[in-house]
């Protein structure tokens, strides 16, 4: 099980509360080793491929994804009857959970396989993951629209056959798919505001109250908990919406199964295209 010791995390990870190392001393040697930060020339590199093609799909993505979550969010509250309250709290919590599971396996996948070469995912899809990690405090710089872009994307085909079936369907009809519905919207919420909750886990400064307490009760991700995925070479705590499943995934060894057996299969390393970036120098 890979369980990260104080020692460690200081060690392989950037110290984000301090981001300019003063409070740390460089050995000569260590200047050699990948280090991390904005002045990373891997890290310069891949925020340079953040293109204006991307940026106009991610704001049109986010307006056509509130519209439809607005609409449906009316018509399950035009439906909803007393008596599914409880429905109602058990969809949010199946919500949160299925939402952290899929922030884990995406995340996983994107930062274990592939490379940013690869065509069309590599630049849309890979190359945030490798940028976050050579700098994990980009985040904190991207406005609303690069942080949530893409989970507000990828809600939008689920939303629409959704709406589509409260604007068709009889209210007979409704009733039949209504506890459903009410979880798929709860699990979309939570996709959506996944990377927020990322983001916020990597804000040291400046976070206004209410959210440093969310982190602090662990209903969003809490930034000593994911500092822990941030310990080189990336191989655990995956989950990054609530975190609630990391410390379960780990017990089971879920991951680093799945990397066994696909090593085993393919022969490809897991997260050997993370280290090169990590190793670039110029
Ligand atoms: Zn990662
Ligand atoms: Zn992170």
């Amino acid at each position: 099980m890979v369980l990260k010791s104080e020692e460690e995390i200081i060690k392989y990870s950037m110290t984000e509360e301090d981001p300019n190392s003063n409070a740390q001393i460089v050995i000569a040697e260590e200047v050699s080793k990948p280090r991390w930060g904005p002045q990373h020339a891997g890290a310069q590199e891949l925020a340079s491929q953040y293109t204006k093609g991307k940026r106009i799909q991610e704001t049109i993505c986010i307006g056509v994804s509130t519209t439809l979550i607005a609409h449906n969010f009316i018509m399950l509250c035009w439906n909803f009857h007393l008596d599914k309250w409880y429905f109602v709290i058990a969809s949010a919590l199946l919500g949160i959970l299925s939402a952290d599971f899929m922030s884990g396996l995406v995340h996983w996948t994107a930062d274990s396989w592939g490379s940013v070469e690869l065509p069309i995912i590599g630049k849309a899809f890979i190359r945030p993951f490798r940028e976050h990690h050579i700098d994990p405090t980009s985040i904190t710089r991207h406005d609303f629209i690069e942080t949530n872009g893409d989970n507000f994307s990828v809600t939008i085909p689920f939303m629409a056959y959704s709406a589509y079936k409260f604007l068709t369907y009889s209210p007979e009809q409704i009733q039949e798919v209504y506890n459903f519905e009410c979880y798929l919207f709860l699990l979309t919420i939570f996709v959506s505001v996944t990377n927020q909750c990322h983001k916020w886990s990597h804000t040291y400064f400046g976070l206004p109250r209410w959210i440093t307490l969310l982190q602090d009760l662990h209903i969003v991700l809490p930034r000593k908990h994911h500092r822990i995925h941030h310990v080189a070479p990336h191989e655990t705590y995956f989950c990054i919406t609530t975190g609630w499943l990391n410390l379960p995934l780990e017990k089971i060894r879920f991951w680093s199964t799945f990397e066994y057996l696909i090593e085993a299969v393919t022969g490809c390393k897991p997260r050997s295209d993370d280290l090169n970036w990590a190793k670039k120098r110029s």
